[in-house]
């Protein structure tokens, strides 16, 4: 387990990148944290890490958005509306996790029954009496 502290969005934007740069295909890795806590500026430096140029935002109409102008596919989920894990089924989500790009799963926990195993486990958690721009970054293998 691997714990980052960051004091800024462009340093949360680095750390997505460094960890795009290392990705691999058929890496699953999810995002944890509160509404405005990052996680789509962690997935940004990510996606840029991966070498996509296309601009990445939220997901809001689907679940699931591509980029596959990259390195390799990044399939950029956003599952916070989901309400229950068939929603997953009909998207056919196991040919993303068992495919061949990358997936980042923003709200993770909401599915948690139909992850896979091995996991990148990414959580991110202010703490305003550390500063506003304050995040604990902690990063965790799920074999
Ligand atoms: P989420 O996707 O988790 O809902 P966003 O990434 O969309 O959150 O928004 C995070 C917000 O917090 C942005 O407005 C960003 O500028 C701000 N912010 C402030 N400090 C940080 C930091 N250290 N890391 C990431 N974002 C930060
Ligand atoms: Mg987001």
């Amino acid at each position: 387990m691997k714990i980052i502290e960051t004091n800024s969005p462009e340093e949360t934007y680095e750390l997505g990148k460094k960890l795009g740069e290392e990705a691999h295909a058929g890496d699953v890795w999810t995002l944890d944290g509160d509404l405005g806590v990052g996680k789509t500026v962690f997935t940004q430096g990510f996606a840029a890490g991966i070498g996509v140029t296309e601009p990445v935002s939220s997901p809001t109409f689907t679940i699931v958005q591509e980029y596959h102008d990259g390195r390799i596919p990044l399939y950029h989920f956003d599952v916070y509306r989901i309400e229950d894990p068939d929603e997953m089924e009909e998207i056919g989500y196991d040919d993303y996790f068992f495919g061949d790009g990358v997936c980042l799963i923003e709200w993770a926990d909401q599915v948690r029954e139909i992850l896979p195993d091995h996991l990148h486990r990414v959580t991110i958690e202010k703490n305003l009496e550390k500063g506003f721009d304050y995040r604990k970054i902690t990063i965790s293998e799920e074999e």
